[in-house]
């Protein structure tokens, strides 16, 4: 097989949203099909109909897009491949590897209380195994419905995981599954050999809570007489509280990191990292130098914890990177919804919004930081922070705002080096720090005592609208009796 001739596949069921482990799954595989020049496919294993909302499907799809990871085959759905199953279920009853069981939901729920009782793990007693031919003939006479059990050999069974290395498994451990359902439908573990086998999958790649399926798959593919692909079990994602990510938990799915301004670079430079490492100390990796080094072989077999932090100092990094006007046309949205501002006003004054965006860039962690931190670029009636407010708006600070206000009443070009020079001055005659007046300063235009550079946001704002805002704090100050 030439390396070209890769081909790998993500399977998502749409029994919930793009979650972050099934989604750097498919990172890993894209990343593999890649590398290589192989393909990579969707398939949307959506037989079971009980678990599957068909209305999920699209904001799976959506949420791949959205992570960058584009596929050249597919979405393939196996709720319209019915029919391609029931060959092979049928050859495998011909072939005596699997056999018509009649059991009762009843019989089988009593003998596996009875295993439980006796402290033994629940397995099929195979009393189907053993009918006679005739006690057959008269069940399906009578039209009595079956499932179809795979017939499990005896002895033992290894394959060598991409991942993991070898792994054994004695065969007495795995019960005859069952293949298909009393309605004729396969099962999961059917269903995906089929699929793999017939959509020329060469490696699968999923998590390592598969494993167990992977050995019935091995026996469901010996029984056909197909050679099974290969198989890689990457590590699970655990939480730092070491359970194993999930929905349930109230974990997030991938595109509620974009609503809370996640860049998808970023997410996806996190997600490779989760499992695996280039070998060097390199942290910031985008999808095009990830596609050269990715090494499937070197993905670490523990299962690795999600820190937050991290992905939040890699999505720091990645807005800090991120040229203005390509964050200009994705802060400029969110500031409409926010309210801030219309569409129309963002775009008649496109300058101010990217002077904005060099601003608030250097210390936004998430693209919604530029919604906490930026508000005052919009409009003066702001609030001012009131832990703030008791500390800076002193009856001192009222003078210095004063004197400042004067001053800069006084300057035409109210570019940063003047202002500078202005407040400088002014703590120079006074004999004072220039922290004394930077502070109210800041909180005067700004309401808030984080932001850009004081004399970059000044001049940004404009000489109108600082002496405007100073004059405000000024009042506000001698209102409560500063
Ligand atoms: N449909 C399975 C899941 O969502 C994936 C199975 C597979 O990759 O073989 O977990």
């Amino acid at each position: 097989m030439s390396s070209s001739d890769i081909r790998v596949r993500i399977a998502p069921s749409p029994s919930g949203y793009l979650h972050v482990g099934t989604a750097r799954t498919a990172i890993f595989n894209w990343l593999y099909a890649r590398r290589f020049g192989g393909k990579f496919i969707v398939r949307i294993e959506d037989t079971d109909e009980n678990r599957s909302d068909a209305s999920l499907v699209k904001p799976i799809l959506d949420a791949l897009k959205w992570l960058g990871v584009d596929w050249d085959e597919g979405p393939y759905y196996q709720s319209e491949r019915l029919e391609n199953y029931k060959p092979y279920i049928a050859k495998l009853l011909d072939n005596g590897y699997a056999y018509r069981c009649f059991c009762t939901p009843e019989e089988l729920e009593k003998e596996r209380e009875r295993a439980m009782a006796e402290k033994r793990a629940p397995k099929y007693n195979r009393k189907c195994l053993h009918r006679s031919g005739e006690e057959i003939a008269e069940l399906l006479n009578k039209k009595t419905p079956f499932a179809i059990r795979l017939k499990i050999p005896e002895g033992v069974t290894s394959y060598d995981d991409i991942v993991i290395g070898t792994i054994t498994r004695e065969n007495c451990e795995i019960e005859d599954l069952v293949i298909s359902r009393g309605d004729g439908s396969p099962v999961y573990n059917m269903a995906v050999v089929v699929d793999d086998y017939e959509m020329g999958i060469t490696h699968v790649i999923r998590g390592n809570d598969h494993i167990s399926n992977t050995f019935k798959q091995i026996h469901i593919y010996r029984a056909l007489g197909i050679t099974p692909p290969k198989f890689g079990h990457v590590p699970l994602i655990l939480r730092p509280d070491k359970k194993k990510v999930s929905k349930r938990l109230g974990d997030k799915d991938v595109t509620e990191y974009g609503n809370e301004g996640i860049l998808p670079e970023a997410l996806f430079n996190f997600l490779c990292l989760l499992g695996w490492s280039p070998k060097d100390d390199r942290e910031y990796l985008r999808r095009e130098e990830l596609i050269k080094i990715f090494v499937l072989e070197n993905v670490n077999p523990a299962n690795p914890i999600f820190n937050e932090e991290k992905l939040l100092a890699l999505n720091k990094h990645y807005i800090k990177e991120t040229p203005d006007y390509q964050l200009a046309e994705m802060v400029a949205p969110l500031y409409v919804a926010a309210g801030f501002t219309t569409k129309y006003w963002l775009e008649t004054r496109w300058e101010y919004l990217l002077k904005i965006v060099s601003l608030l860039k250097e210390r936004s962690r998430r693209l919604t930081d530029f919604i906490s931190l930026g508000e005052y670029f919009f409009h003066s009636e702001f609030k001012y922070d009131a832990e703030a407010v008791k500390k800076e708006f002193t009856p001192e600070s009222l003078k210095l705002l004063k004197s400042l206000c004067e001053e800069f009443e006084n300057i035409d070009a109210f570019v940063k080096a003047n202002l500078e020079t202005a407040l400088n001055q002014l703590a120079e005659e006074l004999g004072i720090k220039k922290g004394l007046i930077i502070h109210p300063t800041r909180l005067a235009v700004s309401g808030i005592t984080v932001g850009p550079g004081l004399y970059d946001l000044l001049e940004t704002l404009g000489k109108n609208e600082v002496i405007k805002r100073l004059r405000r704090a000024i009042d506000y100050i001698q209102k409560a009796g500063g």
